[in-house]
Order: C-alpha cells, then sequence, then structure tokens
C-alpha cells in the first residue's frame, strides 16, 4: 500500500523543507510544481516550456496546463510507490483533478496536511529570508549556498521585502489557499500541524499525523 501526502501551508511555514525531508526518509516521490516544470522542460515537454515562460514572466499558469503536468508526472512508474505533494493543488479545480488522477492511479490514500503559522512569525522569517534574484523563489532557510536551487541564480537578501510586502503576499495566499483547505477540511485525513515549533518537533510531529491518518484509508 502506498502512501500519498498534500503539503500545504503558507510561504515560510517551512512546507517545503518537511516535504523534502518526509518523502526522503519514507522512499516517496517529492513533487513540487516548480520541480516538475524545470524536470519537462528539460525533456522537451512544449506545454511545460510555454508554462515556465508564463511563470517567469510572473503570470499564472492556468489550471488545465497545471493538471496535464502533474497528471502525467503522477502516473509515471517511479510515482507508483507514493509522492509528497508540494505546491500543488492550488486550486479547488486542481483538487478535484486530483482525485480523478487519485482514482485512474490508485494506491494508498491521500493525507492532507496544513502546516500553520501565525502571521507575526511568518512576517518575521520572511523578512531575513534570501531569494533568487533571478526567478524570485525563496531559499529554504536551511540552505546555506549561493546559488538558487530552481534556476542557478544568486540568492540574495531582499532589502526591499518590508513588512506591508511580506504581509500582502501572506493575504494572496490566504484568499487563494482557503477555498482549497476548504475542500479538504472535512476529510478523515485532513490534518493540521503547529509550524511554528522546530523543525525537529514539526516533524516528529508531522511523521505521527500521517501515519494515524494514513490508517484511515480514505481517498
Ligand atoms: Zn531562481
Amino acid at each position: 500500500m502506498g502512501l500519498n501526502v498534500i503539503m500545504m501551508g503558507p510561504p515560510g511555514a517551512g512546507k517545503g523543507t518537511q516535504a523534502g525531508r518526509y518523502a526522503r526518509e519514507r522512499s516517496l516521490l517529492k513533487i513540487s510544481t516548480g520541480d516538475i516544470l524545470r524536470e519537462a522542460v528539460k525533456d522537451g515537454n512544449p506545454i511545460a516550456i510555454e508554462a515556465r515562460a508564463r511563470m517567469d514572466r510572473g503570470e499564472l499558469v492556468d489550471d488545465a496546463t497545471m493538471i496535464a503536468i502533474v497528471r502525467d508526472r503522477l502516473l509515471r512508474p517511479d510515482a507508483k510507490q507514493g509522492f509528497v505533494l508540494d505546491g500543488f493543488p492550488r486550486t479547488v479545480a486542481q483538487a478535484e483533478a486530483l482525485d480523478q488522477i487519485m482514482i485512474e492511479r490508485g494506491n494508498g490514500p491521500l493525507v492532507i496536511i496544513d502546516v500553520v503559522v501565525a502571521e507575526e512569525e511568518l512576517v518575521r522569517r520572511l523578512a531575513i529570508r534570501r531569494i533568487c534574484s533571478k526567478c524570485g523563489a525563496g531559499a529554504d532557510p536551511g540552505d546555506t549556498g549561493d546559488s538558487c536551487r530552481m534556476c542557478g541564480g544568486e540568492l540574495v537578501q531582499r532589502v526591499d521585502d518590508n513588512v506591508s510586502v511580506v504581509r500582502e503576499r501572506l493575504r494572496v495566499y490566504s484568499r487563494s489557499t482557503r477555498p482549497v483547505l476548504d475542500f479538504y477540511r472535512n476529510r478523515p485525513t485532513f490534518r493540521v500541524v503547529n509550524g511554528a515549533q522546530s523543525p525537529e518537533r514539526v516533524a516528529r510531529e508531522l511523521d505521527a499525523m500521517i501515519d494515524e491518518a494514513a490508517a484511515e484509508r480514505s481517498l
């Protein structure tokens, strides 16, 4: 029986770090939309090349495109054992499509984790975080390298990242994600973890939570 996890949470909550760690420890495929896109672009997938170009221009990639790319990735053999999704689904349409993909694909429950951190703490974390000077991706707090893991661009401390910009980003996140959380909230496999704790503590709670939720064995 496989295991599939969706990791949700605002920027700065540490969900990317936790998603990567969990996937490594459980030998699951970690799938972030940025990674899939980069991979698909490398494979010469024309849909992905167009989507990537749009993202680079700071535009949103439409649901149909995002769904097609994620679907293709989740149905490949190396995702069969299970996956940890980071950055998908971002809309209710994407969440509905994922349910269809899960039916098609089978193998294991879908556990949804929401990493919750209070706004004041997120503002504090984001204000000191480094970002890529080329594509704008945020560096993981534990990342000590100088180059972006998405595009290789130089990581810089964003001096203009003032508090109101951070707050606006969090508002946009919360507004766009609330419908997706509401879509999942009543499922027996939906769990909330307190992301304001130390990464080690979050990891311990997450592991126990996912095991227990997976035992519900429900989509
Ligand atoms: Zn970059």
